[in-house]
């Protein structure tokens, strides 16, 4: 298997005098991104353990971890019970799933049609938008 690569597209690098803002990283695919960019999420008790919920308006109190709007961080985040880490302590992400996934379909506004083949943001080999000058 190869190592993933790590690529800046070129739009990326052309931002960089707005880039003024602090980065986060995914909890899930574990890269920095602006904090415009992911999802604030809190641990908070419920039923007396805690539990991870959306902080939608990056108001509530205490620890917090990040995670991009993308159901595959959400994925990885679970699986390696990253959210545990996090918060340093066991943390029920079961209902955080669900609610994270239905978050994700009210913020597009609409159903896209998933597509197995080719997810959002990564490029196979390369950037062919790079070749035209
Ligand atoms: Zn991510």
């Amino acid at each position: 298997m190869e190592p993933t690569a790590v690529e800046l597209c070129p739009e990326e690098l052309g931002r960089r005098q707005e880039d003024t803002q602090p980065r986060r990283t995914c909890v899930g695919c574990r890269l920095r991104d602006r904090q415009s960019h992911v999802i604030r999420i809190v641990a908070r008790p419920i039923d007396g353990q805690l539990a991870a919920v959306i902080d939608e308006r990056r108001r509530l109190s205490g620890r917090g971890a990040w995670l991009h709007p993308d159901p595959a961080c959400l994925d990885t985040a679970v699986k390696r019970r990253a959210f545990n880490r996090a918060f340093r302590g066991p943390v029920d992400t079961a209902q955080f799933a669900v609610d994270f996934r239905a978050y994700l379909e009210r913020r597009d506004g609409r159903s896209d049609p998933p597509s197995p083949s080719l997810k959002a943001g990564q490029h196979p080999h390369g950037n062919p938008m790079s070749t035209q000058r």
